[in-house]
């Protein structure tokens, strides 16, 4: 499990939180698909009376968010390094840039394989949301461990074949939490 007071990492001023309004998408998480880093975002299960397991919401590991905020805005710029180049090439729309913000040619593109996402830049274009119920803020680092605390906390999931789970108490323990928090 993600080690929550980890050191801060250097470039990474912002952490995604998924709040109280995320339903998971039903199991199938649309911001894990957006996410650019493997097993960042992950589907926490909570446990049934019966037994069984049904989707509870998505949970962040903190250690892996790059703070990219792929997974908040469908309108951001990219910016990719080339692999062997060094040099910086912007995309948005799927148009691509280069270091002077010149469009290119598509046979000018490098190959996707060829370059790495180093990070995003916004402009203030934050009007396409990626998730349907607002669930996720982009959050400056050392709030984000604080707050995200309130909506899953790793100290309190288990792994059950493979699943991330939180059992009735972890998840009233949580909801007690936010009802603190949102001063209920
Ligand atoms: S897109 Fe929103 S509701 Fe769907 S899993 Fe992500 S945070 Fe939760
Ligand atoms: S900010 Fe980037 S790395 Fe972090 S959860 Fe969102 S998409 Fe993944």
């Amino acid at each position: 499990m993600a080690d929550e007071t980890g050191k801060k990492r250097k470039g990474t001023a912002l952490l995604a939180v998924m709040d109280e309004n995320c339903t998971s998408c039903a199991g199938s998480p649309i911001c894990e698909v957006h996410c650019p880093v493997d097993d960042c975002i992950n589907l926490l299960y909570e446990e049934t009376p019966q037994g069984g397991l049904k989707p509870y919401r998505v949970w962040v590991d903190n250690e892996k968010c790059i703070g990219c905020q792929m997974c908040y805005s469908d309108d951001l710029t990219k910016i990719h390094q080339h692999k062997e180049t060094g040099e910086i090439y912007y995309e948005y729309a799927s148009r691509y840039y280069d270091s002077s913000k010149k469009l290119l040619e598509p046979s000018e593109v490098p190959k996707k394989f060829q370059l790495q996402l180093v990070g995003t830049e916004t402009e203030d274009r934050l009007d396409k949301k990626i998730c349907p119920w607002d669930a996720i803020s982009m959050v400056e680092y050392d709030e984000a461990l604080e707050t995200s605390a309130y909506f899953y906390d790793p100290a309190d999931i288990r792994i059950v074949d493979g699943l991330y789970v939180i059992d009735s108490k972890g998840k009233e323990k949580l909801e007690e939490k936010q009802k603190e928090m949102l001063g209920e």
